[in-house]
């Protein structure tokens, strides 16, 4: 992995993949989603800035988890809302 300014990007080891490809919080309301993005703090799998909810972005600020992977195939990048940081792996 390239090294990079964000600290919270250069500890992480090992990337946590999605469990299921769905949002977790869309499900629960009825909702769609455009791309998902799993947690790397909690592994939960949530749904990106393009999607109606964000629940991704939403999570990050509320539970205070930095750092996203995206979840979907051929995708292998990551990305800290803090930071703005980005990186692919
Ligand atoms: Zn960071
Ligand atoms: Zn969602
Ligand atoms: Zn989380």
């Amino acid at each position: 992995m390239k090294v990079s300014t964000c600290d919270h990007l250069n500890q992480i080891q090992e990337i946590k993949g999605p469990r299921k490809r769905e949002c977790d919080e869309c499900v629960r309301i009825g909702s769609i989603w455009v791309h998902l993005r799993t947690c790397q703090s909690c592994g939960t799998t949530l749904c990106c800035d393009s999607s109606p909810n964000k629940h991704a972005s939403k999570h990050a600020r509320s539970s205070v988890h930095p750092v996203i992977a995206s979840a979907e195939p051929g995708e292998r990048w990551l990305y800290c809302y803090p930071d703005s940081a980005y990186t692919e792996y």
